[in-house]
């Protein structure tokens, strides 16, 4: 590091301007927070963090990072002094996790404040202390390389602030909260907390791998999948995710270029590709590495939220890397839903299908059993038969259906006539609105009066006309429903049907046609 860089300033205005500004020290864990990122912005490989009573008595983090110049130790602690930003530009190009010099400033305002530092190469470290922002002493200290920061009686003189704070254990908790992430993305940097004298983590340095296995649990681990996307652009997403048959365990861990941020978007992305398993957020640890000047943290006081430049182009790609993972089109889906039907003898018979409540088959499989919602799963077949026959001969009716129809369904008719043929309808005008059906799409077994005049009034509601809208209004109207009882022949036909077609786990409105529940499910269900 440069010897420049690594000096104090006072931030100019203009650039205190642009600071977004507001509360950084919200409790103990916000103090945390600030106290081990400036650690790992010194480049520490090593970082203590000592807490009592849930920080509320102390909270001491102490590094062998680079060490503050015995010179600037006093202006450290003044409000918008930093050595990580010098001018405007730099604010769009943050590569450091602290650059608003606040942090100090603001926990010495609130605290009795030490820091001893030993900066680089000098002989001698130096101390100063603080009490509730005001300088009560300095002087030199013997330490080795590196930096460290005591903070006691966080709050003391603001009681209000004071009782709002926690019991000890559910503070920790929250410093726990804090400390774990950086944990997770700095395995390269080593890491002690301790709590009431009892050490609470211990990791040395390692790969990403090996970090995660000594920092989270191993059913967390096993419930996840990894996930690599890169692209021309510079972006780089790696990580994991939680494999889709599996329950959440509701831990969100997101880094953009290593800083842990809530970004909630990603929920939306992912939830799309779990809902046919299960209503809650599915689990990630992601790290999204992408250039500097695309990512604006100079968003919030605290640093948790980010925006990022042609954001759209990024929640494609998000998107793009977990349809990959875990899409339709994946292997890991692929390997999952192949199921294999099985046969059960039953009395004198084998049996391989029933159906529950008039609506839902049920089978059982190699690895547990399978719901498949009859009317999606239709819904699925008609469409794709409809989509992908290039040639539709027709069925000609043996008595044709006379309707009436209401104005909009006829003007509607009109406007679509040609469609409707090509699909290999036949039809013409009697008189005015009553209309003559004579023929329907062979693929097609049956249809009534009300059949015809449902797909005309769903198409009727809508002014987009394109086939793939005609198409899904005919496959959703006259697919089988729920409540129509089925013979096993009828749903075996059905199942087989289904699974010869593309994308056979969802309806053409994305909505589930299949859902399996492992056998280990069950068991779990059961506490077995
Ligand atoms: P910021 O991190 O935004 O610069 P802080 O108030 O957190 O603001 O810290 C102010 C300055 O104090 C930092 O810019 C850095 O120069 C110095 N500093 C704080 N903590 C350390 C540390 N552990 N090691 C080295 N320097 C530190
Ligand atoms: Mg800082």
């Amino acid at each position: 590091m440069k010897e420049n860089q690594s000096r104090v300033i006072e931030l100019p205005e203009s650039v205190k301007n642009k600071i977004a500004a507001g509360e950084v020290i919200e409790g103990p864990f916000s103090c945390v927070k600030e106290l081990i990122e400036n650690s790992l912005d010194a480049q520490a490989s090593q970082i203590t963090i000592d807490i009592v009573d849930g920080g509320k008595k102390l909270i001491n983090v102490s590094d062998n990072g680079l060490g503050i110049h015995p010179d600037d130790i006093s202006l450290v602690t003044m409000r918008y002094s930093t050595s990580k930003l010098q001018n405007i530009d730099d604010l769009n190009f943050i590569k450091s996790l602290g650059f608003r010099g606040e942090a100090l400033s603001s926990v010495s305002s609130v605290s009795h404040l030490e820091i001893l530092s030993k900066f680089d190469n000098n002989e001698i470290g130096r101390y100063i202390k603080l009490e509730n922002g005001k300088i009560i002493e300095e002087k030199p200290k013997q330490r080795q390389k590196g930096t460290s920061v005591i903070v006691k009686y966080l709050f003391n003189n603001y009681p209000a602030r004071r009782k709002f704070l926690r019991s000890s254990n559910a503070e920790f908790r929250k410093i726990l909260g804090e400390v774990i992430p950086k944990c997770i993305a700095f395995p390269e940097v080593s890491f002690i907390l301790t709590h009431n004298n009892k050490e609470v983590i211990n990791v040395k340095s390692g790969s990403r791998e090996e970090r995660l296995i000594s920092i989270l649990d191993e059913s967390f681990l096993n419930s996840l999948i990894p996930i690599k996307y890169e692209t021309d652009d510079g972006l780089n997403l790696e990580g994991w995710i939680q494999k889709p048959n599996l329950p959440s365990q509701k831990k969100y861990y997101l880094f953009v270029n290593k800083r842990n941020v809530w970004y909630g978007k990603v929920f939306r992305i992912l939830r799309d590709f779990y809902t046919p398993f299960s209503n809650e957020n599915p689990s990630f640890i992601l790290f999204i590495n992408l250039p500097y000047e695309m990512v604006d943290v100079n968003v919030h006081p605290t640093k948790r939220e980010v925006r990022f430049h042609k954001e759209n182009k990024l929640l494609s790609h998000i998107h793009r890397a977990i349809e990959e993972t875990i899409g339709e089109d994946s292997s890991y889906r692929k390997d999952l839903f192949s199921f294999e039907i099985e046969e059960i003898f039953q009395g004198d018979t084998y049996e391989k299908f029933w159906q529950l409540h008039r609506s839902y088959i049920v089978a059982q499989t190699k690895n547990g059993l399978v719901i498949i919602d009859q009317h999606a799963a239709h819904e699925r077949i008609l469409f794709d038969s409809l989509k992908n026959n290039k040639s539709f001969p027709t069925q000609t009716l043996l008595f044709p259906i006379h309707i009436k129809h209401a104005p909009l369904e006829m003007l509607k008719l009109k406007e679509i006539d040609e469609e409707l043929k090509a699909l290999g309808f036949r039809f013409h005008i009697f008189s005015g609105n009553t209309v003559i059906w004579e023929g329907i799409p062979a693929i097609l077994d049956d249809i009534s009066e009300e059949g015809i005049i449902a797909i005309l009034q769903d198409l009727a509601e809508d002014r987009d006309t394109s086939i793939d809208k005609i198409i899904k209004a005919i496959s959703c109207n006259l697919a089988i429903k729920a409540g129509v009882a089925l013979s096993p022949q009828e749903m075996e036909h059905l199942v087989n049907q289904l699974f010869s077609t593309e994308k056979p786990f969802r309806c053409p409105h994305g909505r589930p046609t299949i859902y399996e529940i492992p056998l280990n499910e069950l068991e779990k269900k059961f506490e077995r």
